[in-house]
C-alpha cells in the first residue's frame, strides 16, 4: 500500500476508536533534535551504559565511585539537547488528539516531558520523567520547572567536570521534606519501571493503540502493544527506519512521526466531521 492509503487506513482506525492510547518510545522526540538510544549516532553509539554506572549515574556516584568523565560528558549533552527541545509536531498532533476527545492517555518509556509540553495532559511514564526528583533518602517526589531543572542541570554538569563531589551531593540535597540527596526520577538499568500497572490497564482496555518510535527493545515496556493485541485492540505503528511489530500491526507506517502523525489527525478530523463513524 502507499503511504497516503496507508495514512488513510490509520485514520480510519483512529476515527473508529473510543479508546485510543499511543505507546511512544524516543523516535517520537528524534525530531526535537533528542538523539534516540539505538539508531546509528545515537546514544549508545557513543556512550558505554556501564561506564554511565550502568545507566544509574546518580545512585553510582553518590556510593562513592567516583565521576567517570564518560558520566559528565553524558551530562553535559543530555543538558544541552533537552534544554533546546521542544515538542515537535508528532507531539502536538497527539496533544490534538485528546482534545477531540479520542486519545485517552499516552503510555511513553521517554523521560522529556514533551507530551505534557505538546498538549497530552495523562500521560504515564514508565520510565520516569526528567523533571522530577526523587529523594534518595524518604522517597519524596520533587516537581521540577523548566528552568529549574536547566539551571540545576547546567551547575551539575561544571561540578561534574571539576570532579566536586561534594559539590553534587550538596546540589542534590534539596527535599523539602528531609533535606536529603535527590536524583533525578527516572528509571535506570536493573531498576524497577514505574506505573506498569497503570500501563497495562491501559493497554487492556484500549480498543486502539499507537505504537510511535520505538525499537521494542525494552522489557517490560515492550509488552504493552502484545497486551493490547490480546485483548483485541488494532495496532497503528509508525516507526522512521521500520516495523518492529509486525506480527502484531494492522497497520505499519514506515516514517517519521512528526510528518506522518499531522496528515493522520487531519483526516480524522474530516472523518469526524462528516459523521463517517
Ligand atoms: P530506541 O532508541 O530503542 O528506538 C527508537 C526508535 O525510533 C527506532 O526504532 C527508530 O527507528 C525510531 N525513530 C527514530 N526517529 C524517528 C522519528 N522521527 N519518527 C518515528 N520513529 C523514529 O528507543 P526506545 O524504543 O524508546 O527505547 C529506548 C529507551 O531509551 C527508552 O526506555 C527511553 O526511556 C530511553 N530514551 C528516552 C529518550 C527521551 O526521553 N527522548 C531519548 C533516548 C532514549
Amino acid at each position: 500500500m502507499e503511504e497516503k492509503e496507508l495514512i488513510a487506513e490509520a485514520a480510519s482506525i483512529i476515527g473508529r476508536s473510543r479508546r485510543l492510547v499511543a505507546f511512544s518510545g524516543a523516535g517520537v522526540s528524534e525530531e526535537s533534535g533528542i538523539p534516540t538510544f539505538r539508531d546509528p549516532g545515537g546514544l549508545w553509539d557513543r556512550f558505554d551504559p556501564m561506564e554511565l554506572g550502568g545507566g544509574d549515574i546518580f545512585t553510582s556516584i553518590f556510593s562513592g565511585a567516583g565521576i567517570p568523565q564518560a558520566a559528565v560528558d553524558f551530562i553535559t549533552e543530555m543538558m544541552t539537547v533537552l534544554e533546546r527541545a521542544q515538542p515537535n509536531p508528532g507531539h502536538y498532533a497527539l496533544g490534538e488528539l485528546e482534545q477531540l476527545g479520542i486519545l485517552k492517555s499516552v503510555v511513553t518509556q521517554n523521560i522529556d516531558n514533551l507530551h505534557r509540553e505538546g498538549g497530552n495532559t495523562r500521560v504515564i511514564e514508565v520510565h520516569g520523567n526528567l523533571f522530577r526528583l526523587a529523594c534518595m533518602a524518604c522517597g519524596n517526589k520533587v516537581l521540577l520547572g523548566r528552568e529549574e531543572l536547566f539551571a540545576m542541570g547546567r551547575e551539575l554538569a561544571e561540578l561534574m567536570a571539576k570532579g566536586d563531589l561534594e559539590g553534587v551531593i550538596k546540589l542534590a540535597s534539596r527535599c523539602p521534606a528531609c533535606g536529603g540527596a535527590c536524583r533525578p526520577d527516572v528509571v535506570g538499568f536493573g531498576e524497577p519501571v514505574q506505573d506498569m500497572g497503570l500501563a497495562m490497564a491501559e493497554a487492556r482496555d484500549c480498543d486502539a493503540l499507537l505504537i510511535l518510535g520505538t525499537s521494542g527493545m525494552v522489557y517490560p515496556a515492550a509488552y504493552i502493544p502484545e497486551h493490547a493485541k490480546k485483548t483485541g485492540a488494532k495496532l497503528v505503528e509508525i516507526n522512521a527506519t521500520g516495523c518492529y511489530f509486525p506480527d502484531l500491526v494492522d497497520v505499519g507506517i514506515v516514517g517519521k512521526t512528526g510528518e506522518i502523525l499531522p496528515p493522520i489527525v487531519e483526516r480524522v478530523k474530516d472523518i469526524k466531521s462528516f459523521n463517517i463513524f
